[in-house]
C-alpha cells in the first residue's frame, strides 16, 4: 500500500463522496442536535459531549481537546493510517472506480480488490454446499434437530440458508480444492479449512456440525456459526477470524433486521442464532444476535446508526449465565448508558425462559413478548431493582451492602438531573421495601435520602482520588508490585482472568501506573471485555502490538516475558490475586480515611456535629476495613 500513488482525480472524487456523519457512526454514537450532530469524543476521556459533526461543512471539531478536520484526517488519526491507506479505503468503500499513477500499481489494487470477492465468492458456495447436505442421508440428523427440537417447517431452513457440515475430516477441502479448483491459500484465508497439526495437507474446520451462514450488513456470508450434533464442546463453535469476519464487529441477522430497525426506531439484542431466529419468523423482525461474545463498543455504534433514538433492547437468557452476560453488556457500554448517549432497556423473559423456548410455549406468546417490548425497563431501572432483590433489606447488615451498591450506581451517573431523580427515587424503594411490614415512615425517607446523598457526594471523591492517587513512597512500591502482579497472572494464567476482571469491578479499582494503564487499555481494545479467552493469543498478540509503543515496551518486559523468580506465581496464583487486590483496596481506602479527617476538621470550623459524627463513624468503619484487608495482604 505504502508505494501506491492514487490519481488525484481518484483522490478528489474520495473527498467529494465520502460522508463525514457515515464515516465517524462507526466510531462515535452520534445524536442530532439541530444542525449538528454530538457525541462524545473518540480522542480524549470525556464523560459528557463535547464533540461536534457538522454535515454541512463536513467538519468535526472538539471543544474539550481542539480536534478537528474533516473525514480523511478523522481516519488518519483514529485508525493511525497515513493519507494514502485511508484514500484507498474510502475509494474501496463506495465503489470509487481507483485510477493510480502507475500500471504495476493498477494491477495490484486489482489484485486486493479481487481477493476479497474470492473469499465471498467461497463463503458463498460453501453455503450451498452445506445446505445441500443436510438433505442428503448423512444430513439426516441436523434435520430431524431443527424440525422437531427448533419446530422449523423447510421453508424457514432455506430463508436461513441452514446446512450440515459432513462427519469427515476433508469432505469441505476435496470439494472447494479439487472439484472447484479454489487456491488452497484462499480457502484457509475463510478460515473453512486448517493445517493439520501433524503431517502435511488440510482438514476441514467444521465436522459434524449444523451449520448457520453468518452474513454481513449487506447479505454477504462472511462465516458460519456451528451446533454441535452429539454434544461435543463447544457446543457452538464459530469461523475463526478472517479478513472478512470479525466477531466483535458482526451481529447475526442484522442483513434482514437493519431495514426493520430503521423503520420501528428500536432494535433488541437477543444472545443465540436460535433465539433470532424464532424471532425472525415470528415476525418480530427488527433482532439481532451477538456471536457468543460479549456485546461490544463496537456493535453499539453499529446498532445505533440504524435508530435515531438509540433505544436498543437487550434479551439475553434469564439464567444465571444470561444474568451476567446482560451486565457484562452494559458494563461495556457503560459511558455511553451513563453519559445518556443510548437508551439501553432488558427484556427478561418471565420464567427463565430464553426467546426461541417462549415463543414455542404458546399461541399467545407473540402478544405477550410485544407486551414485554414495551414494558421493559431502562437498564438503569433494571439494575436497581436487581440489587434490590438480591437483598433482604429487612436486615440490617442487607441493607447496608444494599445502600453501597446502589450508591456506586449513581455514583457512575455524570448528568446531574438524571442523577438527581434517581437519588430520591431509590431512597423510596429502600425504604418502602425496608418497611414493607411496618409501614410507610416518611421521617425515615427523609434520613435515607439523605444519606444517599451525602454518600454518593463522597464516592465521587473516592473515584477521582482512585485515578490520580500519590502515595506515601512504600506504598508507591507495594502497588507497583501489586498491580505488576495482577497483569501478569491476567495474561499467563487465561483461567484466573474472569476472577481478576470480576475483582476489579466489584472493587472499583483502577491500574495507577501509566504503563499498567496502558496495557490493561491495550487488553480491553484487543479482548472486547471477553475474560475468558483459554489460549495464548492475547499474550502473543500484544507483544506484536508493543513494537509501535517502544515508550512502554522496556517497562512492561518482565509482564510479558516471565522472569525465572516470577514462576511460581503462575502456578500458585490464588493467593497473588486477592493479596494483591488487597493491597490496591486497602490504599484507596487509606485515601478515603484521609480524606474524612480532613472533612472533620473542617466541620468542626463550622460547627457541624451531624456532619462531624458521620465521618467520625466512617473512620471507624475503614479501620476495620483495613485490619481485614492486613490479613489478607500477610501472604
Ligand atoms: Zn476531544
Amino acid at each position: 500500500m505504502e508505494n501506491i500513488n492514487l490519481h488525484p482525480d481518484t483522490i478528489a472524487e474520495v473527498k467529494d463522496r465520502v460522508d463525514l456523519v457515515e464515516v465517524i457512526s462507526e466510531y462515535v454514537v452520534l445524536q442530532k442536535k439541530g444542525r449538528e450532530f454530538s457525541g462524545l469524543c473518540p480522542f480524549h476521556d470525556e464523560k459528557t459531549p463535547s464533540f461536534t459533526v457538522n454535515p454541512v461543512k463536513q467538519l468535526y471539531y472538539c471543544f474539550g481537546c481542539g480536534a478537528g478536520g474533516g473525514a480523511i484526517k478523522f481516519l488518519m488519526e483514529i485508525g493511525k493510517q497515513s493519507f494514502r491507506e485511508v484514500t484507498f479505503d474510502l475509494a474501496q468503500r463506495y465503489q470509487i472506480p481507483i485510477k493510480t499513477l502507475g500500471v504495476e500499481q493498477q494491477q495490484e489494487i486489482q489484485r486486493k480488490i479481487s481477493l476479497r470477492d474470492q473469499l465471498y465468492e467461497i463463503l458463498a458456495v460453501t453455503a450451498n454446499f452445506y445446505q445441500h447436505n443436510l438433505r442428503q442421508k448423512d444430513g439426516e440428523n441436523a434435520l430431524n434437530y431443527l424440525q422437531n427440537e427448533r419446530h422449523l417447517s423447510l421453508a424457514n431452513i432455506d430463508q436461513f440458508e441452514l446446512g450440515y457440515a459432513p462427519d469427515s475430516w476433508e469432505t469441505l477441502y476435496h470439494y472447494l480444492v479439487e472439484i472447484k479448483h479454489y487456491s488452497v491459500i484462499l480457502v484457509e484465508q475463510t478460515g473453512l479449512i486448517k493445517k493439520r497439526s501433524r503431517g502435511e495437507g488440510y482438514i476441514d474446520y467444521f465436522r459434524n456440525r449444523l451449520m448457520i451462514p453468518i452474513k454481513d450488513g449487506r447479505g454477504r456470508v462472511i462465516a458460519f456459526g456451528a451446533r454441535s450434533l452429539d454434544g461435543s464442546e463447544p457446543k457452538y463453535l464459530n469461523s475463526p477470524e478472517t479478513e472478512l469476519f470479525s466477531k466483535s464487529r458482526t451481529l447475526f441477522a442484522l442483513d434482514l433486521a437493519n431495514k426493520n430497525i430503521v423503520k420501528q426506531d428500536q432494535v433488541i439484542v437477543v444472545e443465540g442464532y436460535f433465539d433470532a431466529i424464532a424471532l425472525h419468523i415470528a415476525d418480530i423482525n427488527n433482532v439481532v444476535a451477538v456471536l457468543g461474545t460479549a456485546l461490544t463498543q463496537q456493535h453499539i455504534k453499529q446498532l445505533s446508526r440504524y435508530t435515531e433514538s438509540k433505544q436498543i433492547i437487550l434479551n439475553f437468557d434469564a439464567d444465571k449465565a444470561g444474568l451476567k452476560a446482560t451486565k457484562r453488556a452494559i458494563k461495556e457500554v457503560e459511558d455511553l448508558v451513563y453519559a445518556g448517549q443510548i437508551k439501553l432497556k432488558v427484556l427478561n423473559i418471565p420464567n427463565g425462559k430464553d426467546a426461541d423456548e417462549f415463543l414455542q410455549s404458546d399461541a399467545d406468546a407473540f402478544k405477550q413478548y410485544q407486551e414485554l417490548i414495551k414494558k421493559a425497563p431502562l437498564w438503569l431501572d433494571w439494575q436497581i431493582e436487581e440489587i434490590l432483590n438480591s437483598y433482604d433489606l429487612a436486615n440490617s447488615a442487607d441493607f447496608e451492602l444494599a445502600f453501597q451498591s446502589l450508591v456506586r450506581l449513581l455514583n457512575k451517573i455524570s448528568n446531574n438531573a438524571t442523577k438527581d431523580y434517581y437519588l430520591s427515587h431509590c431512597a423510596e424503594l429502600l425504604s418502602r421495601k425496608k418497611n414493607q411490614f411496618t409501614g410507610f415512615n416518611s421521617q425515615e425517607l427523609k434520613t435515607i435520602y439523605q444519606s444517599l446523598q451525602l454518600a454518593t457526594k463522597k464516592n465521587n471523591y473516592r473515584q477521582k482520588k482512585n485515578t490520580y492517587k500519590v502515595y506515601k513512597s512504600s506504598d508507591n512500591r507495594q502497588v507497583t508490585r501489586a498491580e505488576f502482579l495482577l497483569l501478569l497472572i491476567y495474561l499467563h494464567c487465561p483461567n484466573k482472568r474472569e476472577n481478576i476482571l470480576d475483582y476489579l469491578e466489584e472493587k472499583d479499582l483502577v491500574f495507577s501506573r501509566a504503563h499498567h494503564r496502558f496495557l490493561w487499555q491495550k487488553i480491553h481494545q484487543l479482548t472486547g471485555n471477553i475474560s475468558t479467552n483459554n489460549d495464548n493469543y492475547l499474550l502473543m498478540t500484544l507483544q506484536e502490538n508493543m513494537v509501535n509503543y517502544p515508550e512502554y515496551n522496556s517497562a512492561l518486559n518482565d509482564i510479558f516475558n516471565l522472569q525465572e523468580n516470577d514462576r511460581p506465581i503462575i502456578s500458585e496464583p490464588d493467593h497473588s490475586i486477592q493479596s494483591a487486590i488487597a493491597c490496591l483496596e486497602a490504599v484507596s481506602i487509606e485515601k478515603y480515611k484521609q480524606y474524612c479527617e480532613q472533612k472533620i476538621s473542617e466541620l468542626n470550623k463550622e460547627g457541624d456535629i451531624t456532619k462531624m459524627n458521620y465521618y467520625y463513624q466512617e473512620i471507624i468503619n475503614t479501620k476495620v476495613e483495613l485490619e481485614q484487608l492486613a490479613l489478607l495482604r500477610m501472604y
